[in-house]
């Protein structure tokens, strides 16, 4: 153990390297620690692409969303990357969801079109339609693994240290402070950014050090989205179908999502309630592979459901799908649940590192 950190960041997912971003861009002295290699695929953040809209049926992330696009663009400029294209969205499915969409676009003070199944399967015949389609030109994609590595370059570039293969065995109190213990070294620091994915109860909660940190339920499950090659002359914008109500977590989730990936095809993940251990990310199951194709051979008829692969990842789910980002002493918790996180993630790293820092900044109305 030598100097003590101004931070010691646990996790370098979207969330934590974008904190780590954040926090050596505005000088503070950073270590971030990850237990597996960069860029692994074990966790939440890998793969090529992610959806990114502003249209959500809780205009908190609207909001959420509006704040990040610049973000995204701040990232680009520190990091020369290109992240986030905003290529157009579409919503359909459950009728009240589409209302509820439209009421937030238009307080957001968003374009949209709204227009029929059969206005929209003319001017989008890569997909087949129910009920009213949104379209939001706002909306579109943001590239996942680019962005991890440009926010971690960057963080570098401004001093942080980075460790890879490095597990955190556990937080320890250390004064006002924290111990952060792996198995070769110990980090003191003035705060630590617990930004561990679906891994976050392992570090705080009951059976750690911080029994008293109380964490909303949070339960792992395993997904499995899929890529089908685009039949000629078809495209995709980016699409969530969205489910009814009784749907758990319906109100900020949806059914089906997907987006055209440039060089994988087209993408396509139906949300499972598999639940799994955090260390076990899984293997392909054919079975949901099948359900992909069936949904694709009744709703995307630009896909060519002969050419398939699929990949696995992790959801981490709290009960109601609001995320979970709060401080308490010198622990700052950041997890962004429930799948939909990762288009808010450079907005996320500032509001976290915000927190590391001292400073009470929160996103307008945020739920803790
Ligand atoms: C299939 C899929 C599709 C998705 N689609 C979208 C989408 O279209 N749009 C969208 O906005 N969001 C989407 N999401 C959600 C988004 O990707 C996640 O919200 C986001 O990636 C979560 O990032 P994270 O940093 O919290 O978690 P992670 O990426 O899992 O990062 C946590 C990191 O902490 C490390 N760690 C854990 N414990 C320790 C320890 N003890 N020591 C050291 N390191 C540790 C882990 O190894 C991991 O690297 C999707 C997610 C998945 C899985």
């Amino acid at each position: 153990m030598s100097e003590t950190l101004d931070v010691v960041v646990v996790g370098a997912g979207a969330m934590g390297s974008t904190t780590a971003w954040q926090l050596a861009k505005a000088g503070r002295s950073v270590a971030v620690l990850e237990q597996f290699g960069r860029l692994h695929d074990r966790g939440s953040s890998h793969g090529q692409t992610r959806v990114f809209r502003v249209s959500y049926r809780d205009p908190l992330y609207t909001e959420l969303a509006t704040d990040s696009i610049p973000r995204w663009r701040e990232l680009e400029t520190d990091s020369g990357v290109d992240l986030l294209e905003q290529t157009g969205q579409l919503d359909h499915g459950f009728s009240p969801a589409i209302v509820q969409i439209e009421a937030s676009l238009v307080s957001g003070g968003f374009a949209y079109e709204r227009m029929t199944p059969e206005a929209a399967g003319e001017r989008w015949p890569s997909l087949n339609f129910d009920t009213t389609v949104l379209y939001s030109p706002d909306g579109g994609r943001v590239f996942a693994d680019r962005m991890v590595d440009a926010a971690l370059a960057v963080a570098e570039r401004c001093g942080a240290q980075l460790h890879f293969d490095t597990p955190v065995l556990a937080i320890e109190p250390d004064g006002d402070g924290v111990a952060v213990v792996t198995e070769g070294a110990t980090y003191r620091a003035n705060t630590v950014v617990v930004s561990a994915g679906a891994w976050v109860s392992r570090l705080v909660g009951p059976g750690t050090k911080w029994p008293d940190i109380t964490l909303p339920e949070v339960t792992v499950t395993r997904q499995q989205p899929v890529h089908f090659a685009i039949r000629p002359g078809m495209s995709f914008p980016s699409y969530i179908h969205h489910v009814p109500d009784d749907t758990p977590g319906a109100a900020l989730r949806f059914g089906a999502y997907g987006l055209e990936s440039p060089g994988e095809g087209v993408k396509l993940g139906l949300e499972t309630s598999v639940r799994t251990d955090p260390d076990d990310v899984g293997v392909v199951d054919p079975a949901i592979t099948a359900e992909a194709i069936a949904y694709a051979d009744r709703w995307l008829p630009g896909a060519d459901t002969s050419q398939v692969s699929a990949v696995t990842c992790l959801f981490t789910n709290t009960p109601d799908s609001h995320f979970i980002i709060d401080r308490v002493g010198p622990i700052v918790v950041c997890s962004p649940c429930s799948g939909h996180g990762f288009k808010f993630a450079p907005e996320i790293g500032a509001i976290t590192a915000d927190l590391a820092m001292g400073g009470s900044r929160r996103h307008r109305e945020w739920r803790l």
